[in-house]
């Protein structure tokens, strides 16, 4: 599958990984917008967060705990961060493999325009 998140995962693009598990791939948003940006994303190649079925809960679900300790890990859980997923054009996906972005480190805008 050309998907360029599904080649981060399995290394044939390099990244800056922040955290791995069975379940999950972790690593730095290659332009970041915030002096934290690091994309969550499921192993399993999901479309979108519109595409999540029950046989996804538990990496969906998994996907929030890491995203607790990755804020707690960048220093950010005390000041508070963003946690987003963007879904479809309009949305303003541009990466066709489910992810989340968690964003801190400064006082984010809202709303988002
Ligand atoms: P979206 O716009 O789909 O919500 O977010 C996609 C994100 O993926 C963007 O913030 C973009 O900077 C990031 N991105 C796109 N290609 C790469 C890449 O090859 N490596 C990394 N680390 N981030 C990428
Ligand atoms: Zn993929």
């Amino acid at each position: 599958m050309d998907c360029i998140f599904c080649k981060i995962i399995n290394g044939e693009i390099p990244s800056s990984k922040v955290y791995e598990d069975d379940l999950v791939y972790a690593f730095k948003d290659i332009n970041p917008e915030a002096p934290i940006h690091v994309l969550i994303v499921p192993k399993k190649h999901i479309e979108s967060a519109h595409q999540i079925d029950e046989s996804d809960f538990q990496s969906v679900g998994h996907i929030h705990l890491i995203a607790q300790q990755i804020a707690k890990e960048s220093g950010i859980d005390q000041s508070g961060y963003r946690l987003l997923t963007n879904i479809g054009k309009d949305g303003g996906q541009s990466v066709s493999h489910l992810h989340y972005h968690l964003l801190g480190g400064r006082q984010l805008k809202w709303p988002p325009g």
